[in-house]
């Protein structure tokens, strides 16, 4: 960098402005930004980057820049933006822009006709294009592949993914059913799966990995899809301007009158489940004007009792249908997904009071009979059996004899209130489980060659607010992020040993003492949660201390004091911690951690449902570990581990990840109002800082050019980055 030369500096919201050097100081530099001459400012060292001579030029690849710095990475995305041009590679991985609209033939059939067979950077970048790598690397290497797709909320992960599934089924399908139903499982997968966040309209609230499998001729033949954590506490409660998962309220605006009166559904406004998140939802804000006046249909003007003017709850009441009769569900199979939900929201609307008696116990409100009876009915359980199994909980005395004699403990109205949510949460993420299992049976396939899976699954997450849901995201993308490092770093090493550069293995700083710190044997978070969640009186204060304790001087692990790692507010050490994630410091609030890290219902109410006299309702729980003999459970505490769970399915993904080829997508979020030709520079920058920013820090540093300036190859020169620029200059001059 020199003076004269224009530069990139740090801009609050831009993320860089162009500049020129006045002064050079010790460790910060003067700049004169372009924009406003006669003005200066002065930018640490380290946060100034030289500009490419032409900044209004752009490249498909950040590595033919020649300066590869964050600053002209940002820029190349922003100019690239600018003309819809939202993919751009970082070498072999793929940096997606969200539109926030529909770009004119982006994604129609001529384009995918023209990525066919062709080689990744022949044709302008493109999803597709990694589809159609992922495709000819499995069937040249004859090995199984990924695509790695990650990102924020709103990012464009689910949309990339699904048009991943929608060219490789198109382009390299049998032609048959199986096609089709790939990518008509989405619509299902995400009535039940997705909900409107503040974040995004459509946000997924599960990760998914979806594999399609081929035969030995490299032709389609069947799929499957395994499903991580779906989000159960929004089954029961929402933040404001959020809603419950999609279902509830198609459901309640597209069913016919006939099936209406069979599930006595009313307006999204008489359930408790879906009148707390967002009651009344008004538009406005500027964004949501916006996307109303993209709307062409005044259906959807209509602002009433939670008819979301954003949404369309009946026209994709009627989407979805279509969808599961491509599938293959039919009348009966559809009744009964519907009837469950119903019953969902019915037992919602059950209400508690005291009895006022000593006893100290609860009885229903008298209006709840009339919702008692419509739940009972529409779950296939005895009336009676429902309400005392909400109002009491079976106990085993010692008092009576050494083998003890089981008691019916009443429960206070907040008891009751938690037994109805946990039956509600453990019936619809049961649903959710049957909902996926069904669409994978409409996929099947007997003998498979190789599959090309893509995980679609949340990105790290920092907000003020973080619970057990966030602890575990972080924890899975931890892992992927020690994947990711694994896997670019191997392929540039096995380069330079094709290149015969003899460069020393490289090491980088890995992430593996954060992976340890959540899932190690007996001192990781996971298993001390879980020791917590076997004691007797098991309580969130005890379980943070604990984990303090076990981890006094882990470099990872802070206490959460209020301090520039984090946004959070004080908090005591039995109320949280702080965790170093390799993208920022996060502080958990471990409220609800013990009970959120339970799936398992107390005995009543596990048998109760367990025994239904609804067929489908009874295999919803089917594999549940009940037993008939209540008596013989009921004094042990009954717990099932989802923070484990989670563990050993992540295990097996990494497994079966490591054992593909794989493709990385990074999706970018380009601004918070969720609308078009808007590009918040500094939001973006933040992104790519935590992603695509990696690859640019291996380029620099794994070759280890810091002493030389360049080295041969056998096929090429690699230069350390800046380099190049002026080699290229004395050519030039030369
Ligand atoms: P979450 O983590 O919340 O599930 P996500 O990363 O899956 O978020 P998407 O649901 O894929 O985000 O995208 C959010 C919205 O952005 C979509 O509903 C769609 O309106 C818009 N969008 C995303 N990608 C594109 C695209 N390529 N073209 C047009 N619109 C898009
Ligand atoms: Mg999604």
């Amino acid at each position: 960098m020199e003076d004269g030369k224009p530069v990139w500096a740090p801009h609050p919201t831009d993320g860089f402005q162009l500049g020129m050097i006045v002064d050079i100081g010790a460790d910060a530099l003067t700049i004169e930004p372009l924009s406003q001459r006669g003005k200066t400012f002065l930018a640490p060292m380290s946060q100034v980057f030289p500009a490419e001579d032409d900044v209004n030029k752009h490249v498909d690849d950040n590595c033919s820049l020649m300066y590869l710095n964050e600053a002209t990475l940002l820029n190349n995305v922003r100019v690239r933006y600018n003309k819809d041009h939202i993919y751009t590679y970082v070498a072999n991985i793929l940096i997606a822009v969200n539109p926030y609209y529909d770009i004119p033939k982006l994604y129609g059939p001529e384009a995918i006709k023209s990525y066919q067979g062709k080689s990744l950077g022949t044709l302008p970048p493109h999803v597709y294009a990694i589809a159609d790598k992922a495709y000819r690397d499995m069937k040249v290497l004859k090995m199984s592949q990924s695509i790695i797709v990650s990102g924020e909320s709103g990012a464009g992960k689910t949309e990339n993914t699904k048009f991943v599934l929608r060219y490789l089924t198109t382009t390299y399908g049998s032609g048959q059913d199986i096609d089709e139903r790939i990518v008509e499982a989405n619509p299902l997968l995400e009535a039940f799966g997705n909900a409107k966040t503040v974040r995004n309209n459509n946000s997924s609230r599960f990760g998914k990995f979806v594999e399609i499998h081929f035969n030995d001729k490299n032709a389609v033949v069947g799929g499957f899809v395994s499903h991580y954590l779906l989000e159960k506490s929004r089954i029961c409660m929402q933040s404001n301007d959020e809603r419950n998962y999609h279902i509830f309220y198609r459901l309640c605006a597209g069913a016919s009158e006939d099936i209406k009166k069979k599930l006595h559904l009313d307006s999204p406004d008489s359930f408790r489940y879906l009148n707390r998140g967002c009651t009344r939802y008004f538009a406005s804000k500027d964004s949501d004007k916006q996307i109303m006046q993209n709307r062409k249909s005044p259906e959807h003007l209509k602002v009433g009792a939670l008819k979301d003017p954003l949404l369309d709850d009946h026209g994709d009441f009627n989407r979805m249908c279509v969808a599961m009769k491509k599938i293959g569900l039919d009348d009966t199979e559809k009744l009964d997904l519907f009837r469950v939900v119903a019953g969902v929201l019915h037992l919602g609307n059950i209400d508690f009071e005291e009895t006022g008696s000593s006893s100290g116990g609860c009885v229903l409100k008298n209006q709840s009979g009339q919702t008692l009876e419509y739940c009972a009915d529409l779950l296939g359980l005895d009336q009676d059996d429902l309400r005392v199994s909400l109002t009491t909980r079976v106990m085993l005395t010692t008092a009576g004899g050494a083998k003890g004699t089981v008691i019916k403990v009443p429960l206070k109205v907040e008891q009751a209130n938690n037994a109805r949510d946990a039956l509600a949460k453990a019936v619809y993420s049961r649903l959710f489980d049957h909902v996926v299992k069904r669409v994978n049976q409409c996929f099947p396939f007997e003998t498979s060659s190789n599959f090309i899976g893509v995980l679609d699954i949340a990105g790290f997450e920092y907000f003020e607010h973080n619970s057990f849901e966030q602890f575990c995201i972080n924890y899975c993308n931890e892992k992927l992020q020690q994947f990711f490092n694994e896997r670019i770093l191997k392929e540039e090493q096995e380069l330079y040993q094709r290149e015969g550069l003899g460069v020393n293995e490289v090491h980088y700083v890995d992430n593996q003492d954060c992976i340890d710190l959540v899932e190690a044997k007996l001192v990781g978070v996971l298993d001390i949660l879980d020791e917590e969640n076997r004691l007797p009186q098991p309580s969130d204060q005890h379980f943070a201390l604990a984990v303090h304790s076990k981890h006094k001087d882990h470099f990872r692990l802070t206490v959460p004091r209020k301090s520039k790692l984090t946004i959070h507010r004080n908090l005591r050490d039995d109320e949280g911690f702080i965790i170093r994630h390799f993208a920022g410091a996060v502080c958990y609030e471990t409220t609800r951690f013990v009970e959120k890290n339970n799936d398992a219902l107390h005995m009543s109410l596990e048998s109760l449902v367990c025994e239904s006299k609804d067929k489908f309702v009874r295999e919803l729980f089917e594999n549940s570990n009940t037993t008939k003999d209540s008596k013989q459970k009921a004094g042990k505490l009954s717990f099932i581990s989802v923070g484990n769970k989670f563990k050993t399915q992540l295990n097996l993904l990494l497994e079966k990840l490591r054992s593909t080829g794989s493709s990385f997508i990074r999706c970018v979020k380009p601004n918070l109002k969720m609308v078009s030709h808007q590009f918040e520079g500094a939001l973006i920058l933040s992104q790519l800082q935590c992603s695509g920013n990696c690859v640019i820090t291996f380029f620099k540093k794994t070759l280890g050019l810091n002493d030389n300036d360049f080295k041969f190859g056998l096929t090429r020169v690699f230069f350390r980055p800046g380099k190049f620029a002026e080699f290229d200059q004395i050519m030039k001059s030369d």
